[in-house]
């Protein structure tokens, strides 16, 4: 299926089309009244939780208590399996007992206790680690040098690493930062997913249709190229027989390509208010065909692990279904394109800013 095609239903409310300017966009099937939730989403294809918060965040509804470290771990329940807790942390025997409960979840928690493991042993190496900007700031990187880079790991990186015993393997570890580290994480969840979920549900296949921002990210931000390469690495030589088969090139480049531009901020509460923390982020790629506007019609708040997306106005038939992509509406209308366009790639062309670009 080429990446472009649509042919999948998210809901009887809206369909999604493709719009004059080559993108997609949501629209209205029939009138919907004020209130109405169009899209619920009860789990993302992945998730992470920043480094910083990691132990004070519940690794499962999000639960943030004013820094206050969650108490349940997961060693406690698999001692074997996990015997450092697999850099999970949960509010509650509820939480760690719906995580326990998810299909073939075993294979998850063995790929981060063994990530965990491996980044609490390198720490005196990290110490060492210098932000390094491999990136020659002159140079314009093209689809070729992304394309050189992944030819390399592919045909002599990883048959080298085939041919090694596995503890010579992991002496070829990259020394990971921490945004490496969850992005480890982030991948392999979303790995799991993708291996455990019915491969024709509507998750699935909204996101085998998302479209990759790579190129224009990895232009805007060269050091992702690294990042890219040492997350790979990583996850070969670590993710576990039951994961593994899943790590291919394009599966990975799909999932970060597309995780650019495409990813929702876990908050710490109410989408609105000012001082709340930014605790991590997930991918829902239902809810990613929503376009931005500065003057929404969906308001979107999450429950837990649930996203829930409401109109907070009524819609007609036909009319677009949008989101605010960032909390910036109350910003004024050359702010907000900034901030579009550096992290979305685009030029906000809603009615509010096309108004307030006339009114100056
Ligand atoms: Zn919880
Ligand atoms: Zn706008």
């Amino acid at each position: 299926m080429k990446p472009n095609d649509i042919e999948f239903e998210l809901s009887e409310l809206f369909e999604i089309r493709t719009t004059k300017y080559g993108g997609r966009a949501c629209f209205a099937r029939r009138d919907i009244p004020v209130d109405t939730d169009v899209l619920v989403l009860h789990r993302a294809l992945g998730s992470i939780v920043c480094h910083e918060f990691r132990k004070e965040v519940c690794c499962v509804c999000f639960l943030y208590d004013n820094g206050r470290t969650m108490k349940v771990r997961l060693m406690e329940k698999c001692p074997k399996l996990a015997p450092k807790g697999a850099g999970l942390w949960f509010c509650s025997e509820k939480c760690r007992h719906d995580f326990l409960s998810r299909d073939r979840i075993e294979s998850l928690i063995e790929a981060y206790e063994l990530f965990e493991t491996n980044w609490l042993s390198r720490a005196s190496d990290r110490a060492g680690l210098e932000d390094c900007q491999t990136a020659d700031p002159e140079h314009q990187i093209s689809k070729t040098d992304i394309q050189r880079m992944w030819d390399g790991l592919e045909h002599s990186w990883v048959p080298m690493i085939d041919r090694m015993k596995l503890i010579r393997q992991r002496s070829q570890l990259p020394v990971l930062n921490e945004d490496e580290y969850g992005c480890v994480r982030f991948v392999a969840h979303c790995l799991f997913t993708l291996a455990t979920a019915n491969k024709s549900c509507v998750q699935m296949q909204a996101f085998r249709s998302l479209q990759s921002n790579e190129l224009v990210k990895i232009q805007q931000y060269p050091i992702l190229l690294k990042v890219q390469e040492n997350v790979f690495k990583t996850l070969y030589v670590l993710l576990p027989p039951q994961l593994k088969p899943m790590l291919t090139s394009a599966i990975f480049r799909h999932i970060l390509g597309s995780e650019y531009g495409n990813s929702f901020g876990i908050w710490e509460s109410a989408e609105c208010s000012e001082s709340r923390e930014y605790l991590g982020y997930c991918v829902l790629p239902e809810a990613s065909y929503f376009n931005h506007s500065c003057a929404p019609n969906l308001a979107k708040r999450r429950q837990g692990e649930r996203m829930i997306f409401t109109l907070n106005s009524p819609a007609q038939k036909d009319q677009e279904l949008c989101i605010d992509y960032k909390g910036i509406l109350g910003l004024p209308v050359k702010e907000r394109r900034c901030i579009l366009q550096e992290n979305w790639f685009f030029d906000c062309g809603c009615e509010r800013c096309l108004r307030e670009m006339v009114e100056g």
